[in-house]
Order: C-alpha cells, then structure tokens, then sequence
C-alpha cells in the first residue's frame, strides 16, 4: 500500500518525546513490510540539516489563506528519500518545537493549521499516489477536516491519538485565518468546542478511522476520568475507535549494539549489564554500584507522577539504594529538581534531555520508575525491558497492557514483560512497589532471571505494524 504518514515530530530529526518514536519506528517497520510509507514533518530550525543530508526538492509554492501569501518548500533526506519536510517561516523559524522558556507559542493553531495545508498540498503537487493518510495528534487533525470539507479527495484518513490530553485547542477567529468553512465545520459533531475550536476533536469526526495506542487507553479514553472533556465525543465515534500497543525500534535500543553504552551485553554476556552500573555510578558520583539502581526518564509534567518523585525523594535518600532521575519538562518542575539535585548523595538528578545519557540509564539500571497518573501506551517500560530492566508502573493504560507484576508471572500464557505494578496512584504504593523492588533485588537469582526474560520480550513492532496494514486495507 501507498502511505502518507504526517506527524509534528519524527526521530532522529526532531523528538520530544513518544510520538517522535512512533512516527520512525512504524513507518520504518511497514517499509519493511514492503509497503511505500512516505513521512512528512515542519523543517524546524533545529532539525540538522547537514547531519540528515536534507536537500531541497525543488517544489515551492504559495498558498494564499484570507488575503496572506503563505510560502511552502519541500525537502527531503538523501538518506531516506521519503521523508519529506516542509519548510515555511511561520511554522519553522524558531527555537522549539511547541514552545520555549515563555511557554507555548501563541501562533501554534495557526503554525499547524498551515502544517496540515501543506500536508495535503504536497501530497497532490508531488503527484504521490497514497491511499492511506496517516495522521498523527492534533498537530495534523485538521487534515481529516480538510481532505472532507476543503479538498474533496477519497484518500483515507487515520488519525491515531498519542495523548488525549493535548488537543489543539484555540480561539474560533483561527477559522478565518486558515479560511475553515464556519458552516460546515463550527458545530458540535466538528470543530467547535465550547465556542473555541478544537483540532483533534475535528480529527475524530471527519477521520476515517481513530486509534489510540493501547487498548487499555481506548476504553479509558471513553470515560470521564481520562477522556479530558472529550470522553462522549469518542463514545459517539466509538464505531471507529481502535486501540493498538506502540512497539518500540528494536535497532535503535539494542543492548547487543547500541553505541551510547559503556559496554554491549546481551542474555548471554549478561555481565556487561553491571559493568555499565558501575561505570554510570562512577560517572555520576553514586556510591556503592553494588546497590539496586531507579531510574526515572521522562517529562517533567504531572501525567508522568513526577509530584510522586518530588514526595518521595526525602524518603529514598535512606534506603539502600540509588536514584537517578533524568527530565525536563514544565518550568516549575525544572525549577523544583534543579534546586534539589545537589542535596542527596545517592540521588542524581540531571534536568534536560539527554538521548545519549537515557540509553546508559535504561542499560545500567535495575528498576525503571513509571508511576504516572495516566498513560496511554508509555514507551520507557518497554526500552526498559529491553535493557534487562524491570519496569515499575502504575497500572493504566498501556503500562497496564505491556507489565505484568512478578508476583502475577506465575503460570501465565503469553507473559509479557515483568515488573511490579501498582493500581492506587499515592505515595504510599509507591513506596510500597520500591520496598517490594528491593526484596526482589535480595534475591539475586529471581531478579536476574527476570531481567533475562525482559530482554527477550517481543516489544518490536512488528504485530502492531500488521493490525494497522489491516485498518489500512479496511479503510
Ligand atoms: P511521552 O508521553 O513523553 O511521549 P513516552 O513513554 O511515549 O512518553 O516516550 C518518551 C520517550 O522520550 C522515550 O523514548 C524516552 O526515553 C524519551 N525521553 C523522555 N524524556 C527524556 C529525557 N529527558 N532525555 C532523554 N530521553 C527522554
């Protein structure tokens, strides 16, 4: 089949976290299905240029909106000539992706209303026979909108939902800018959303089809707890509504090659396992390697439990045990890690994003922390287990589908990966979930089978990559 997959973020060009994953390690896994996957994404500032061999295609183009020349060219990598990008002022020329230090760009709506504008546009100037268009988040909803009400095209559109919580929500007088039919398109089955616009929720009505990334998420999307004021939208498109676990690239976290290590290991040279340990304690200052070693890796933001951590971290200073926690993310939580990260001896913390220092952290570690208030698939329990390391989770969402407690692996069929889970998000479950680690830990035999098991778990996306050819083909 003939693919177009748009997404705001994809690895290595630009990532700020899961969706940047999603959108390589897929269309990379179709590809070697043999399927034509073309990928589309802004040619932001920081995209390296250079590095990726980018080079101009040779198309530009206007696109005149409301009176205002907007200006489009396409690029693409010499290294994977299908992965396409758009370059245009507005939506390329500045330091972050969705924000900076001041917070969110107040453009944003306007930024990927003309992303996905240019989306469409490319596929049709560059005469590219796709059948499926794959979108991705509220940063290319509006395609869905568009391709129905704007361009009249029978191409079909998947919209898959990442992280309900973001939605692209802006003020209506948006619909005059990006010239959006208010007659069509301003009600309550369609854009509109508390008199403001909404571009995911558009992307629900007018896709084809909507998935979300784990079947756990798709059944909490649909209830007001999760659903983020759009839980009876997804009922009412419940008829289309699929969830599927993400994989995760097996290429790019691989324990047997990957670069970023102090050294390779594998099930069989299990102990450069420890031999990273020791040598990421020393690197960082943590004493005794011989000690069960957490990690935390992610966004600083409260879906990600980080108020849990922040709790907690009086109380792990005494145990036996080290800590390292690696993120940024909102401003007050930068603040709040930063100020404390000189204070514990055997917890380091590090605010920013470090690719690099992650797959150290993965490989060295014991346990992965992961207590986040919701999750819809969550992709560091699953490079964890790669790693050899036993995730601790939260029971939601995909963490819910892709870990299973320990002390649950007993005679199971089709275990997947193994953890220690906990269902009541407090501080006090969590503290249980360590101390229940640190057992596990004493039992040097259990924890290294364990850890051997994870290593083996199929994360890869091949599965997954199947069940969406398949939604393909019904489309
Ligand atoms: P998200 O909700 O952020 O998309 P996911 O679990 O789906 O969460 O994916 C997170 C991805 O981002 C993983 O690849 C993780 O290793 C990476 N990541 C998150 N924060 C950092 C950081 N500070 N440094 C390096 N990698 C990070």
């Amino acid at each position: 089949m003939n693919i177009l997959f748009a997404a705001s973020e994809i690895f290595p060009y630009a990532k700020s976290g899961g969706l940047a994953d999603v959108a390589h390690a897929l269309p990379d896994a179709l590809r070697k299905e043999k399927h034509t996957v073309y990928t589309i994404m802004p040619l932001y500032h920081i995209v390296d240029r250079a590095k990726y061999k980018i080079v101009f295609s040779g198309l530009s183009f206007d696109y005149w909106l409301r009176g205002v020349r907007h200006q489009f060219d396409v690029f693409y990598s010499e290294d994977a000539p299908h992965d396409l990008f758009v370059y245009n002022p507005i939506i390329c020329d500045r330091m972050g992706l969705y924000h900076d230090a001041n917070g969110e760009f107040g453009d944003n709506g306007l930024r990927f209303g003309l992303f996905s504008y240019a989306v469409l546009e490319v596929m049709i100037r560059q005469k590219l026979k796709v059948e499926v268009l794959h979108i991705n988040d509220w940063q290319s909803a509006l395609v869905a909108l568009l391709i129905k009400t704007r361009y009249k095209l029978d191409t079909r559109t998947i919209l898959t939902i990442h992280n309900l919580a973001y939605q692209g929500i802006f003020s209506k007088e948006l619909m005059y800018d990006l010239e959006i039919d208010w007659e069509k398109c301003f009600k309550p089955e369609g854009l509109e959303y508390f008199d403001s616009v909404n571009f995911l929720k558009a992307g629900i009505f007018y896709s084809d089809v909507v998935t979300t990334v784990s079947k756990t998420y798709a059944h909490e999307i649909q209830t007001p707890l999760f659903g983020y004021g759009l839980d009876h939208v997804l009922r009412l498109n419940t008829y289309k509504l699929v969830g599927i676990v993400n994989g995760i690239s097996t290429e790019i976290y691989d324990p047997k090659k990957d670069k970023d290590l102090y050294k390779t290991f594998s099930t069989k040279r299990y102990k450069g396992k420890s031999d990273n340990k020791i040598a990421l304690c020393e690197a960082l200052g943590l004493p005794e390697p011989q000690r069960p070693l957490f990690v935390f890796i992610g966004r600083f933001t409260s879906q990600k439990g980080v108020d849990l951590l922040l709790d907690g971290l009086n109380l792990f200073k005494d145990f036996e045990a080290n800590f390292v926690i690696l993120g940024s993310g909102e401003e007050y939580y930068n603040h709040r890690f930063a100020v404390l990260a000189h204070n514990f001896s055997n917890i380091h913390i590090e605010v920013r994003y470090d690719e690099a220092l992650s797959h150290r952290l993965y490989a060295s570690a014991d346990f992965l922390l992961m207590p986040s208030t919701f999750e819809p698939c969550g992709l560091n329990q699953m490079i964890a287990m790669r790693y050899g390391t036993l995730p601790i989770v939260s029971k939601t969402g995909g963490l819910h589908d892709t870990v299973t407690d320990f002390t649950d692996a007993f005679d199971r069929q089709n275990i997947q990966g193994i953890g220690i889970t906990f269902g009541e998000h407090n501080l006090y479950w969590l503290l249980h979930a360590i101390a229940k680690a640190l057992s596990l830990y004493a039992n040097s035999e259990k924890f290294k089978a364990l850890s051997k098991h994870n290593m083996e778990v199929d994360n890869s996306w091949k599965l997954s990559a199947l069940e969406y050819v398949k939604l393909y083909q019904g489309a």
